[in-house]
Protein backbone atom coordinates (compact mmCIF):
# COMPACT_ATOMS: atom_id res chain seq x y z
CA UNK A 1 0.00 0.00 0.00
CA UNK A 2 2.95 2.22 -0.64
CA UNK A 3 5.11 3.33 -3.43
CA UNK A 4 8.78 4.92 -3.74
CA UNK A 5 11.50 5.96 -6.28
CA UNK A 6 14.14 7.38 -6.59
CA UNK A 7 16.97 8.32 -8.97
CA UNK A 8 20.09 10.29 -8.70
CA UNK A 9 21.23 8.45 -5.05
CA UNK A 10 24.33 6.44 -4.98
CA UNK A 11 22.75 4.66 -1.54
CA UNK A 12 19.21 4.51 -3.75
CA UNK A 13 18.75 0.79 -1.99
CA UNK A 14 18.55 2.02 1.19
CA UNK A 15 16.91 5.38 0.21
CA UNK A 16 13.76 2.95 -0.98
CA UNK A 17 14.47 0.45 1.85
CA UNK A 18 14.02 3.48 4.82
CA UNK A 19 11.30 5.16 2.89
CA UNK A 20 9.06 1.44 2.72
CA UNK A 21 9.72 1.86 6.72
CA UNK A 22 7.63 5.43 6.40
CA UNK A 23 5.16 3.58 5.01
CA UNK A 24 4.42 0.87 6.95
CA UNK A 25 1.99 2.66 9.20
CA UNK A 26 -0.32 2.07 6.02
CA UNK A 27 -0.40 -1.36 6.32
CA UNK A 28 0.92 -4.44 3.83
CA UNK A 29 1.40 -8.00 3.31
CA UNK A 30 4.91 -8.05 1.11
CA UNK A 31 7.42 -5.63 0.02
CA UNK A 32 10.09 -5.46 -2.51
CA UNK A 33 12.81 -3.40 -4.24
CA UNK A 34 14.30 -2.83 -7.56
CA UNK A 35 17.44 -0.91 -8.50
CA UNK A 36 19.06 -0.24 -11.42
CA UNK A 37 22.80 -0.91 -11.56
CA UNK A 38 25.80 1.06 -13.29
CA UNK A 39 25.26 -0.75 -16.20
CA UNK A 40 21.55 -0.55 -16.47
CA UNK A 41 20.48 -4.14 -15.42
CA UNK A 42 18.33 -3.68 -12.64
CA UNK A 43 17.92 -6.63 -9.90
CA UNK A 44 15.25 -7.00 -7.22
CA UNK A 45 14.60 -8.68 -3.82
CA UNK A 46 11.03 -9.25 -2.54
CA UNK A 47 9.33 -10.81 0.71
CA UNK A 48 6.20 -11.88 2.22
CA UNK A 49 6.02 -10.12 5.70
CA UNK A 50 7.39 -7.22 6.91
CA UNK A 51 9.91 -4.68 5.68
CA UNK A 52 12.36 -5.63 7.94
CA UNK A 53 12.33 -9.63 6.54
CA UNK A 54 12.89 -7.71 3.31
CA UNK A 55 15.46 -5.85 4.55
CA UNK A 56 17.24 -9.04 6.02
CA UNK A 57 17.47 -10.50 2.36
CA UNK A 58 18.79 -7.59 1.16
CA UNK A 59 21.45 -7.73 3.42
CA UNK A 60 22.58 -11.23 3.24
CA UNK A 61 23.27 -10.61 -0.49
CA UNK A 62 24.56 -7.22 0.64
CA UNK A 63 22.57 -4.77 -0.34
CA UNK A 64 21.55 -3.72 -4.13
CA UNK A 65 24.05 -1.89 -5.76
CA UNK A 66 22.63 1.41 -8.25
CA UNK A 67 21.86 5.19 -8.01
CA UNK A 68 17.90 4.21 -9.47
CA UNK A 69 15.26 2.76 -8.34
CA UNK A 70 11.51 1.61 -6.96
CA UNK A 71 10.04 -0.28 -4.18
CA UNK A 72 6.60 -1.07 -3.00
CA UNK A 73 4.75 -2.77 -0.28
CA UNK A 74 1.15 -4.77 -1.15
CA UNK A 75 -1.87 -4.67 -0.03
CA UNK A 76 -3.18 -7.67 -1.82
CA UNK A 77 -6.78 -7.37 -3.64
CA UNK A 78 -5.88 -10.03 -6.53
CA UNK A 79 -3.76 -12.98 -5.71
CA UNK A 80 -2.60 -14.78 -2.46
CA UNK A 81 -0.33 -12.42 -0.32
CA UNK A 82 2.97 -14.57 -1.23
CA UNK A 83 6.37 -13.51 -2.12
CA UNK A 84 5.59 -14.60 -6.45
CA UNK A 85 2.74 -11.79 -6.27
CA UNK A 86 4.86 -9.66 -4.07
CA UNK A 87 6.01 -6.69 -6.51
CA UNK A 88 7.81 -5.08 -8.16
CA UNK A 89 7.06 -7.11 -11.38
CA UNK A 90 9.03 -7.95 -13.97
CA UNK A 91 8.75 -7.71 -17.76
CA UNK A 92 11.39 -8.15 -19.92
CA UNK A 93 13.31 -4.34 -19.81
CA UNK A 94 10.75 -3.00 -17.39
CA UNK A 95 10.58 -3.48 -13.18
CA UNK A 96 7.36 -2.27 -12.20
CA UNK A 97 5.08 -1.63 -9.00
CA UNK A 98 1.16 -0.73 -8.59
CA UNK A 99 -1.15 0.37 -5.67
CA UNK A 100 -5.06 0.19 -6.57
CA UNK A 101 -6.65 -2.20 -8.76
CA UNK A 102 -6.40 -2.60 -12.42
CA UNK A 103 -10.35 -3.30 -13.59
CA UNK A 104 -9.57 -3.98 -16.73
CA UNK A 105 -6.57 -6.28 -16.00
CA UNK A 106 -8.25 -9.59 -17.47
CA UNK A 107 -8.99 -8.15 -21.15
CA UNK A 108 -5.46 -7.10 -21.32
CA UNK A 109 -4.10 -10.38 -19.89
CA UNK A 110 -5.84 -12.06 -22.50
CA UNK A 111 -4.64 -10.00 -25.65
CA UNK A 112 -1.02 -10.46 -23.69
CA UNK A 113 -1.13 -14.11 -23.78
CA UNK A 114 -2.18 -14.31 -27.67
CA UNK A 115 1.15 -12.07 -27.96
CA UNK A 116 3.07 -14.96 -26.78
CA UNK A 117 3.75 -13.21 -23.44
CA UNK A 118 4.22 -15.37 -20.06
CA UNK A 119 3.03 -14.33 -16.17
CA UNK A 120 4.75 -14.89 -13.13
CA UNK A 121 2.21 -14.16 -10.52
CA UNK A 122 -1.53 -13.94 -10.19
CA UNK A 123 -1.94 -10.22 -9.71
CA UNK A 124 -4.09 -7.82 -11.69
CA UNK A 125 -0.97 -5.55 -11.79
CA UNK A 126 1.26 -7.51 -13.93
CA UNK A 127 -0.42 -6.53 -17.05
CA UNK A 128 0.92 -3.08 -16.86
CA UNK A 129 4.85 -3.95 -16.83
CA UNK A 130 3.93 -6.34 -19.84
CA UNK A 131 2.54 -3.25 -21.63
CA UNK A 132 5.15 -0.61 -20.74
CA UNK A 133 7.59 -3.15 -21.86
CA UNK A 134 6.11 -3.64 -25.08
CA UNK A 135 5.25 0.29 -25.66
CA UNK A 136 8.84 1.18 -25.27
CA UNK A 137 9.98 -0.77 -28.08
CA UNK A 138 6.99 0.95 -30.04
CA UNK A 139 7.66 4.43 -29.18
CA UNK A 140 11.31 6.93 -29.67
CA UNK A 141 10.13 8.84 -26.08
CA UNK A 142 9.88 6.69 -23.10
CA UNK A 143 6.92 9.26 -21.41
CA UNK A 144 5.15 8.65 -24.71
CA UNK A 145 5.31 5.29 -24.59
CA UNK A 146 4.10 5.47 -20.34
CA UNK A 147 1.34 7.43 -21.32
CA UNK A 148 0.19 4.67 -23.57
CA UNK A 149 -0.10 2.52 -21.20
CA UNK A 150 -1.52 4.46 -18.65
CA UNK A 151 -4.62 5.32 -21.38
CA UNK A 152 -5.30 1.98 -21.84
CA UNK A 153 -5.76 1.21 -18.03
CA UNK A 154 -9.36 1.14 -16.02
CA UNK A 155 -9.86 1.78 -12.28
CA UNK A 156 -7.57 3.25 -9.46
CA UNK A 157 -3.80 3.51 -9.47
CA UNK A 158 -0.49 4.89 -8.23
CA UNK A 159 2.45 3.49 -10.74
CA UNK A 160 6.23 3.23 -10.73
CA UNK A 161 8.43 2.09 -12.77
CA UNK A 162 11.60 2.11 -13.92
CA UNK A 163 12.92 0.28 -17.20
CA UNK A 164 16.18 -0.97 -18.38
CA UNK A 165 16.33 1.34 -21.35
CA UNK A 166 15.77 4.32 -19.71
CA UNK A 167 18.59 4.46 -17.46
CA UNK A 168 17.95 7.22 -14.74
CA UNK A 169 14.31 7.25 -15.33
CA UNK A 170 11.83 6.95 -12.93
CA UNK A 171 8.36 6.54 -14.67
CA UNK A 172 4.94 7.70 -12.21
CA UNK A 173 1.48 7.73 -13.03
CA UNK A 174 -1.68 8.37 -10.44
CA UNK A 175 -5.58 8.15 -10.96
CA UNK A 176 -7.79 7.83 -7.67
CA UNK A 177 -4.52 7.17 -5.51
CA UNK A 178 -1.84 9.01 -4.26
CA UNK A 179 1.46 9.85 -5.49
CA UNK A 180 3.78 12.66 -5.87
CA UNK A 181 7.43 13.78 -6.99
CA UNK A 182 9.62 15.44 -5.45
CA UNK A 183 12.91 16.95 -6.34
CA UNK A 184 16.74 17.75 -5.00
CA UNK A 185 19.67 18.96 -6.69
CA UNK A 186 20.64 15.73 -8.24
CA UNK A 187 18.11 13.69 -7.18
CA UNK A 188 14.38 12.91 -8.19
CA UNK A 189 11.62 11.12 -5.95
CA UNK A 190 8.33 9.83 -6.20
CA UNK A 191 6.29 8.35 -3.61
CA UNK A 192 2.37 7.70 -1.90
CA UNK A 193 3.30 10.00 0.80
CA UNK A 194 6.18 12.48 1.24
CA UNK A 195 6.79 10.54 5.14
CA UNK A 196 8.92 8.37 2.69
CA UNK A 197 11.55 10.91 1.35
CA UNK A 198 14.75 11.57 2.54
CA UNK A 199 16.06 15.38 3.67
CA UNK A 200 17.55 16.38 0.49
CA UNK A 201 13.77 15.79 -1.61
CA UNK A 202 13.37 19.40 -0.96
CA UNK A 203 10.50 20.03 -3.28
CA UNK A 204 7.61 18.62 -3.04
CA UNK A 205 5.47 18.31 -6.47
CA UNK A 206 1.67 17.71 -6.21
CA UNK A 207 0.45 15.43 -9.07
CA UNK A 208 -3.10 15.41 -10.25
CA UNK A 209 -5.38 12.63 -10.95
CA UNK A 210 -4.93 11.88 -14.31
CA UNK A 211 -0.75 12.86 -14.55
CA UNK A 212 2.07 11.18 -15.54
CA UNK A 213 5.72 11.88 -14.44
CA UNK A 214 9.28 11.09 -15.85
CA UNK A 215 11.80 11.96 -12.67
CA UNK A 216 15.23 12.18 -13.57
CA UNK A 217 18.07 13.36 -11.54
CA UNK A 218 17.13 16.82 -10.41
CA UNK A 219 14.10 17.21 -13.30
CA UNK A 220 10.28 16.20 -13.34
CA UNK A 221 8.69 16.30 -16.56
CA UNK A 222 4.50 16.16 -15.48
CA UNK A 223 1.69 16.02 -18.52
CA UNK A 224 -1.05 15.99 -17.74
CA UNK A 225 -3.59 13.56 -19.11
CA UNK A 226 -3.90 14.76 -22.75
CA UNK A 227 0.09 14.71 -22.25
CA UNK A 228 0.24 18.59 -21.98
CA UNK A 229 3.23 20.01 -19.94
CA UNK A 230 1.89 20.36 -16.69
CA UNK A 231 3.13 23.01 -14.08
CA UNK A 232 1.89 21.55 -10.41
CA UNK A 233 1.74 22.63 -6.61
CA UNK A 234 4.87 22.90 -5.08
CA UNK A 235 5.90 22.63 -1.55
CA UNK A 236 8.75 22.62 0.28
CA UNK A 237 9.94 18.64 1.22
CA UNK A 238 9.71 17.59 5.24
CA UNK A 239 13.16 16.36 5.14
CA UNK A 240 12.25 13.35 7.26
CA UNK A 241 15.61 11.59 7.36
N1 LIG B 1 -3.94 -4.94 -6.88
C1 LIG B 1 -2.53 -5.10 -6.66
C2 LIG B 1 -2.20 -6.46 -6.07
O1 LIG B 1 -3.03 -7.13 -5.55
C3 LIG B 1 -1.92 -3.97 -5.80
C4 LIG B 1 -2.37 -4.01 -4.37
C5 LIG B 1 -1.88 -2.80 -3.56
O2 LIG B 1 -2.51 -1.72 -3.66
O3 LIG B 1 -0.87 -2.91 -2.86
O4 LIG B 1 -1.09 -6.88 -6.14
Amino acid sequence: CGIVGVTGRADACDVLVEGLRRLEYRGYDSAGVCVAGADGALAGERAAGKVSALAGKLAARGGLTGASGIAHTRWATHGAAEERNAHPHRAGQVSLVHNGIIENHAALKAELVRAGRTFQSDTDSEVVAHLFDQALDAHADPHDAWRSVVARLQGAFALAAVSESAPGLVFGARRAAPLLAALGQQTGYIASDAMALPEDARTLIYLEDGDTVVVSAGQADVRDAQGRPAQRKQAAGPGVF
